[in-house]
């Protein structure tokens, strides 16, 4: 390659696409993100970031005002001219549980006119096995290589994730693309692992479908716990010293929800058995999963003074937190949401706060907020509530004044804490009834 910077095309600018196109531009490279979203485009250019993620606006405009880093409509107007272009759309979950890879196709489609001879084009969003060889296909070009590199930062923390990554995973059958890519990363100290595209696109599923079994694991253990007497945190202290088990990712909750794992444990599950694997013990992770949002429903019921599985017509329930965890304004598939969608078709009325749906909403919040009523201070969920339940670790929720908060509430009503998050103690001394997972 010549002495000129390289040239990177981002195609989508969400999560992943925005901390990608933003960080690479932080490291020096020359980066244009182009979104079909003109809105979103719109907001880009105008110096504001559509999403809620630590660091990214401050950087992006840095970048911008650098040069080196430009925002325009279309997949095609990002990777014209582009030695490397960044494929980081969406690959939802399809109806047979498969990664939906419409997404990747049509964005494929728009840029192989535009690439440059000897450009490099790199699925980071998730996709199955195979994926590789799907793109080529689609661009039908033979002087374009295709290159998987998957993207393991976490929202909340996507910056931080970005720039000091516990590795770095590139897949192609092309040493020389993968090392392309690999140069990318130069400035940024990780180990870099290079393998065939199979390998790289299994370790994104595998990685996510390990991590989804740890807190399975972990939830079934805490109503474990409840079922004997235990308490969960001192059973966690206990494996977690185990060097072999590691004490990171085993905080029981609510069930895991967010972007990636619910899709990408189905995909996994669908990807083994399309190749004649019945992958059973993903299923049952999945299974644990849901069996949990049913434990907190039936929680958040009992304790309305209902019994588990009857009618919650009347009962008012508050809800701290919507957000499938605290750091993000992401709400897909959060299990806050389908705890209360539950908990609405059984006739409960819904009163919440999050810090992130303050104000007026952002346009990927407000249709799944449907119903639910929002307000503006945490402790104004209390009103007429006949029990609250915690659903996000946001850490303004462990401060809250509980005295204030009790002094809103009827005496004895319960708070669900499905995070962990509030010291019983505490909250029994404010004169509140206190319910939380695998906790004594
Ligand atoms: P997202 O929905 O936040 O963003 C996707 C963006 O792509 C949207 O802005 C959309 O308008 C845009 N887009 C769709 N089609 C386009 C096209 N043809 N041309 C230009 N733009 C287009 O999605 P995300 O959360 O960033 O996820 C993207 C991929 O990365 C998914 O495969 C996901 O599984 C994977 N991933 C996500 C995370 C995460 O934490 N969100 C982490 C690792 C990997």
């Amino acid at each position: 390659m010549s002495n000129r910077p390289v040239r990177l095309g981002v195609v989508g600018t969400g999560y992943v696409g925005l901390t990608t196109g933003v960080c690479f531009a932080h490291v020096g490279h020359q980066v244009v993100c182009g979104d079909i979203d003109a809105r979103k485009v719109d907001l880009l250019n105008s110096g504001h970031i559509p999403i809620v993620e630590e660091g990214l606006e401050t950087m992006a405009a840095d970048a911008r005002a650098a040069g080196r880093l430009q925002f325009v409509l279309g997949a095609e107007e990002a990777a014209r001219g582009a030695d490397i272009v960044f494929l980081c759309v969406p690959t939802p979950q399809g109806d047979d549980g498969s990664a939906d890879l419409s997404y990747i196709q049509q964005a494929a489609a728009q840029i192989a006119a535009v690439l440059e001879p000897g450009a490099v084009v790199v699925n980071k969003s998730t996709v199955p096995v195979g994926s590789t060889v799907a793109v080529e296909r689609v661009l039908g070009r033979d002087d374009v290589r295709v290159v998987s590199n998957p993207e393991f930062l976490r929202e909340g923390t996507a910056v931080h994730d970005f720039l000091h990554p516990d590795r770095v995973v590139i897949g192609s059958a092309d040493r020389g693309a993968a090392e392309q890519v690999a140069e990318l990363y130069a400035s940024i100290d990780t180990p870099i692992l290079i393998t065939d595209p199979a390998s790289a696109e299994t370790i994104k599923y595998a990685a996510n479908g390990f991590l989804a079994m740890k807190i399975s694991f972990v939830n079934a253990v805490a109503a474990m716990c409840e079922a004997v007497g235990a308490d969960v945190a001192a059973v966690v202290d206990g494996i977690g010293s185990d060097q072999r088990i590691g004490n990171q990712f085993l905080r029981p909750g609510p069930g895991w929800g967010g972007s990636c794992f619910p899709k990408d444990s189905r995909a996994l599950v669908k990807i083994a058995d399309d190749h004649g694997y019945d992958f059973s013990m993903m299923r049952g992770v999945i299974d644990v999963n849901e069996e949990q949002l049913e434990r907190m429903v039936d929680k958040i019921t009992v304790a309305a003074g209902r019994v588990a599985g009857e009618s919650l017509s009347g009962v008012t329930v508050a809800a701290l937190g919507l957000t499938f965890k605290a750091g993000t304004d992401d709400l897909r598939e959060s299990p806050a949401l389908s705890i209360i969608g539950v908990l609405r078709s059984r006739g409960a009325t819904v009163r919440a706060f999050d810090p992130t749906t303050v104000g007026e909403l952002r346009p990927h919040q407000s249709v799944v907020l449907e119903g639910i009523e929002l307000v503006d201070e945490a402790l104004d969920v209390a009103a007429g509530a006949d029990v609250v339940a915690v659903f996000t670790e946001w850490p303004e929720f462990a401060k809250v004044d509980l005295d204030q908060l009790a002094g809103r509430l009827r005496a004895g009503i319960t708070i669900v804490d499905t995070r962990n998050l509030l010291d019983p103690v505490a909250v029994r001394e404010a004169g509140l009834g206190y319910d939380g997972v695998g906790r004594r």
